[in-house]
């Protein structure tokens, strides 16, 4: 199955896509993860990426795009991918119509999981990472059993540096003029499924599965 996630930040999006991966043994591919990575490793890349990344702008889409394309021809993808933090423009979104029709396939639904605004400053100021596995949770919504601690492998703990609430305004309100013009793109191509975000984690994953069922 391809699809790809999308949603605000703080939506559920990387929450949703650990479920779904486990479930449905597709590879998670994050844009924002491979970005970060990439900064780590102090690649090429790496360097391209965080300036743009500092100053809170997208990365130019010829860099993005290139990736994403290098990273769906990779063999664990033959069985399907789910995209998240990519696409994030139109022409983004043109460029993996035709990466993926050059490979005969095709995106199958666009998950849209939508969640109300004032949630989401909430669920972002309080999200917490583990360094070691990147598993996500919440200070209150989806705390670890030890403080701190991640439970799948006990890493510890901590907090991006953008989700403070001066810097989750404007990545919201950035969000919301980017993607408008992406769900209506895929609306108009028939992909978009939205996903009532609202619910607790593991009522958004039932519905989500419901969905996917559909497509085996
Ligand atoms: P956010 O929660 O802010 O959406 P992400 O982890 O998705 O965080 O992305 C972090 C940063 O990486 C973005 O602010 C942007 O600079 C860069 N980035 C991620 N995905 C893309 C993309 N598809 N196009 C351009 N830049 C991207
Ligand atoms: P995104 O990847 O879309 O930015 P995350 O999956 O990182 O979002 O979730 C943002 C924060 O909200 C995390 O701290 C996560 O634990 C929490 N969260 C995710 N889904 C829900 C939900 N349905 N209800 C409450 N909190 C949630
Ligand atoms: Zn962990």
């Amino acid at each position: 199955m391809n699809l790809v996630l999308m949603g605000l930040p703080g939506a559920g999006k990387g929450t949703q896509a650990a479920e779904i991966v486990d479930k449905y043994g597709i590879p998670h591919i994050s844009t924002g993860d491979m970005f970060r990575a990439a900064i780590k490793e102090g690649t090429e890349l790496g360097l391209k990426a965080k300036s743009f990344m500092d100053a809170g702008n997208l990365v130019p889409d010829d860099v993005t795009i290139g990736i994403v394309k290098a990273r769906l021809r990779k063999d664990d993808c033959q069985s399907g991918f789910l995209l998240d933090g990519f696409p994030r423009t139109v022409a983004q979104a043109e460029a993996l119509e035709n990466i993926l029709s050059d490979m005969d396939r095709s995106i199958d639904f666009v998950l849209n999981i939508d969640v109300d605004k004032e949630q989401l400053m909430e669920r972002l100021t309080g999200r917490r990472i583990c360094k070691q596995c990147g598993a996500t949770y919440h200070a209150i919504f989806n705390p670890p059993e030890n403080d701190g601690v991640c439970d799948k492998c006990g890493g510890e703990l901590y907090q991006r540096e953008d989700d403070n609430e001066e810097t989750v305004k404007t990545r919201l309100e950035v969000n919301i003029e980017q993607s408008k013009p992406l769900l209506t793109f895929y609306d108009q191509k028939g992909y978009l499924r939205n996903i009532d975000g609202n619910q607790g984690i593991k009522k958004v994953f039932i519905d989500i599965d419901q969905l996917l069922g559909g497509l085996k």
